[in-house]
């Protein structure tokens, strides 16, 4: 046992190469993310931190790596090597529109520090952006990432030390970066923002990372001839993304019974996106129609990939207070009050705090976010939808449409918004989740409103 964990770590250590920045390239300070509350709350400011960069290049890249580890010598690592535990366990991209997305995702929760570099002409570097990751290492099979979208040049990973990751994005050309942890599983999300110089549809390639599960890609290319017919009809929407939440290993809200979320709001979502196409003649793909896990960061990257026009993520509402009732509908913004707060974290599945240093940083993903549309469509829709159930279910509740920082949105190029059908936690309303008939209702309202939003258009 000990023999090969020294055979691992002299692995590790051979895999390491340092290369050393030209003075004065560091430019922004390092923000540290500590996983305790406390330290998730605020940004911590680490100035002093070397900035060495690993440079672990595939051996395309004419042997740069090799050069790199001229510079330092293994004796940077530390005298007895402490031996980490998360795993780097797999890296993806997406390319959207003015944006790029980077995910790093572990299997448990790590301290991360970041750190921005200038373009370094000395060792004909780019600018870069790159993440330390304590107490980590990389599991098999977790490559570098071409991504040559306009805004990225490449995503790399390498053991930089034996008990830190260290993630390189190599930038193209972007305005603005933003770095925060999502859990469960554990990521680090890197959203970048920028004018793109390259026109997105020609990175067909470049976003194969996004392709949606086997599922979704198959509803959306049947879709296909529907999509096309729609197009000759009026209005501005021919595609719309029915988004049910959660799935998979997670459930979402637990009710009386143990009734589901996850269950619930998929069984909306089919039925919603059947009254889309055979009512209103619009192309739907939904991103997910089983019950699979689809990250976050996943799911407004689908609906800019297929062009979406509008995008509707379902999702049922949950409350300590079992006696809470009613229906409410969200879109992106930085929460009113504390209760759209608690809403946003338990979607976002994170604690309020860490809602916190979303929104702080949220701003800047919102640049380009229809909030305007969004808002009209979460009206409309929260009007239908109250109104349709109330004409059959009395005592039926409209808490209005609400502002929220849910990560789900952020990204999303078209309107969007996230409707908190019925609170699974009210004994009464999970009754009614559980019943096809008010699932059908649920459905029929919420394309009453997509319907008086697109008449709004004219
Ligand atoms: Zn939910």
């Amino acid at each position: 046992m000990v023999s090969r964990t020294c055979l691992f770590a002299l692995l590790i250590v051979s895999c390491c190469f340092f290369l050393p920045c030209s003075p004065g390239a560091e430019e922004t300070a390092v923000t540290k993310y500590g996983v305790s509350p406390g330290t998730m709350a605020g940004r911590t400011l680490v100035s002093k931190v070397r900035a060495k960069e690993v440079d672990r290049r595939s051996s395309s890249q004419k042997g740069e790596g090799k050069s790199a580890g001229s510079g330092r010598t293994l004796g940077e690592a530390p005298a007895v090597p402490v031996f980490p535990s998360a795993l780097v366990t797999e890296m993806r991209s997406w390319s959207n529109p003015d944006y790029s997305r980077v995910s790093v995702t572990l299997d448990r929760e790590v301290k991360f520090a970041y750190h921005k570099l200038r373009r370094d002409h000395t060792v004909n570097l780019p600018e870069r952006v790159y993440i330390d990751i304590s107490g980590a290492r990389v599991a098999p099979g977790v490559k570098d990432i071409p991504i040559g979208d306009g805004l990225l040049k490449m995503a790399r990973v390498g053991q930089f030390r034996p008990d830190v990751v260290r993630v390189v994005l190599d930038i193209e050309s972007i305005k603005e970066y933003k770095i925060f942890p999502l859990s469960d599983p554990f990521r680090i999300i890197i959203d970048v923002r920028g004018e793109r110089r390259t026109e997105i549809s020609r990175l067909e390639e470049s976003i194969q990372a996004s392709e949606p599960e086997p599922d979704i890609r198959k509803e959306a290319v049947g879709e296909e001839d529907k999509a096309v017919s729609a197009k000759g009809k009026p209005g501005k929407v021919r595609r719309i993304v029915v988004d049910p939440g959660h799935g998979g290993h997670d459930p979402g809200a637990v009710g009386p019974g143990g009734i589901r979320e996850k269950d619930i709001v998929l069984e909306i979502g089919k039925k919603l996106a059947r009254k889309i196409r055979h009512e209103m003649g619009i192309d739907v793909v939904m991103t997910r129609s089983t019950d699979i896990f689809i990250p976050l960061e996943e799911r407004t990257a689908i609906a800019n990939k297929v062009n979406a026009d509008l995008f509707v993520s379902i999702h049922a509402n949950a409350s300590l207070n079992k006696s809470t009732a009613g229906i409410e509908t969200y879109y992106l913004n930085l929460a009113k009050t504390d209760k759209a707060a608690r809403v946003a974290a338990r979607e976002n599945n994170t604690s309020l705090e860490k809602v916190g240093l979303l929104q702080s940083i949220l701003f800047d993903l919102m640049a380009n976010y229809k909030i305007n549309d969004s808002a009209r469509l979460a009206d409309d829709v929260q009007k239908s939808l109250c109104d349709r159930v109330a004409k059959k279910y009395a005592g039926a509740r409209n808490l209005g449409v609400k502002q929220g920082p849910f990560y789900v949105l952020v990204g999303a190029t078209m309107p969007s918004i996230l409707v908190e059908v019925a609170f699974i936690s009210n004994e009464h309303e999970a009754e009614l989740l559980g019943s096809q008939e008010y699932q059908e209702t649920t459905a029929s309202g919420i394309l009453m409103g997509i319907r008086n939003y697109i008449k709004g258009l004219h």
